[in-house]
């Protein structure tokens, strides 16, 4: 007997339908002998929905608030699976994050998991009950109620696959695997049969919302036998692992980033700890920054220019415009109509003309590059947002089709 950790994504269970569909996923592993623990997600839109209804409200709700608020998506979908299948005649119970054992931080809308205690869990699951547990939520140490971000439930899964040395952990989701690229935006992506934990930590970093980048995180830490698949049809979906062969794939995959701006700071005095105050100011509002660029610098001033996620934009001029004045810089510029795009393969270490090939590609296609990044294992441009889809297509022709 093994036991199994399986999620199911917001399509996986929109409706009545798709909830009993998950019900008999669920209560055929059971069937086979497994101890199941399921972590679930609003169901459908509800996660926007909710986000909207806030805004309805204000434009500037209390994070604690919108914790509460987002919070009841995932609690709707657990009764309800709960109650499917308990018509199956298959006993389970429904538990929201918190009884669950989850102890984030205390960051709202962001949180880590600081701590999961499965002693609640691992008693219902010795009752021979399936395990419903809300994902992408916890609670902090003022007992408030908190939220891991966006996608956050694949998150959930892999912590309490984590924490209880579960066998398998199954992210079940609206797709077949992990694709070359969003397969509903490039038409040639191919379903990837594995692909290595570091590949898939780049990819979700970069924009492959396939799989949440800290649930990937997670998994490597804590070696989690991991896979993603289909709720829609039963075919075999990829897995993710650590070590993988290469396969002769120098590119294992391309990416797109659409929620992501560029702030331009122009003119900051050249001494020493002026980034320091900028980025520490930045940190202190959980604001994450990514490519840090700074101009080689024009009489005693340079321009600094970085990336932060498009929800955060407006929060980091704000932050930055207060404080510009107090060291006589100069203005800044918030860019939103931009978007990343990634290519990931291990190959690329050993492998020279990758950057060229991607730049030759984006030249034919007529696409300005106004940032690049690299890691061992990916190359990064920043281009104009309206140009992205066609530069993924484009890419992932030159390098995979
Ligand atoms: P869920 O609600 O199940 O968590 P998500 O919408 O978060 O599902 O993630 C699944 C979606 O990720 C797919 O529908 C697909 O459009 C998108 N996606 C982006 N990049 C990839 C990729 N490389 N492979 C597969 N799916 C991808
Ligand atoms: N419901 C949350 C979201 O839409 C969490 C998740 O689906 O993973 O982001
Ligand atoms: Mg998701």
């Amino acid at each position: 007997m093994a036991l199994i950790v399986q999620k199911f994504g917001g399509t996986s269970v929109a409706n009545r339908d798709r909830l009993f569909n998950v019900a008999r996923i669920v209560a055929t592993t059971r069937a086979e002998g497994n101890d199941v623990v399921v972590v679930v997600s609003a169901q459908g839109d509800t996660t926007d929905d909710l986000i909207e209804k806030a805004n309805e409200i204000t434009h500037t709700p209390s994070k604690r608030e919108m914790d509460m608020l987002l919070s009841t998506g995932e609690q709707i979908t657990i009764a309800l699976l709960a109650m499917a299948l308990d018509t199956m005649g298959v006993a389970a119970i429904s538990l929201t994050g918190w009884q669950a054992g989850f102890h984030t931080s205390t960051t709202h809308t962001k949180a880590r998991i600081r701590d999961l205690d499965t002693e609640r869990i691992e008693n219902e699951l010795s009752k021979n009950r399936v395990v419903i547990v809300a994902g992408f939520q916890g609670i902090n140490r003022n007992e408030d109620i908190t939220t891991l971000g966006r996608g956050g439930s694949d998150t959930s899964a892999v912590a309490i696959a984590a924490a209880l040395r579960a066998d398998l952990c199954q992210i079940y989701t609206d797709v077949d695997g992990v694709y070359t690229a969003d397969p509903r935006l490039v038409p040639h992506a191919r379903k990837l049969d594995v692909i290595s934990f570091d590949e898939m930590l780049e990819l979700a970093s970069q924009g492959a919302q396939v799989l949440n980048n800290r649930s990937v995180e997670l998994a490597k830490k804590y070696a989690v036998n991991l896979e993603v698949r289909s709720s829609l049809a039963n075919v075999p979906g990829t897995k993710v692992k650590e070590v993988v062969p290469m396969e002769g794939m120098l590119i294992k995959g391309v990416a797109k980033d659409a929620d992501i701006a560029t702030v331009s700071v122009f003119s900051v005095p050249d001494k020493p700890g002026m980034s320091f105050k900028l980025f520490s100011l930045l940190a202190q509002k959980k604001i994450n920054v990514d490519i840090i660029l700074q101009s080689s610098g024009r009489g005693d001033c340079r321009d600094i220019i970085f990336l932060v996620p498009l929800a955060d934009a407006d929060a980091a001029l704000s932050t930055l415009e207060e404080y510009m004045p107090t060291i006589g810089g100069g203005q800044i510029v918030v860019d939103k109509d931009v978007a990343k795009v990634s290519v990931v393969g291990a190959g690329i270490q050993s492998h020279s003309g990758v950057a060229a090939k991607l730049f030759e590609t984006l030249y034919e296609e007529n696409i300005n590059i106004r940032m690049i990044s690299t890691s061992e294992i990916r190359i990064s441009v920043i281009i104009a947002k309206e140009d992205a889809d066609r530069a993924v297509n484009a890419v992932h022709d030159a390098f995979i089709h």
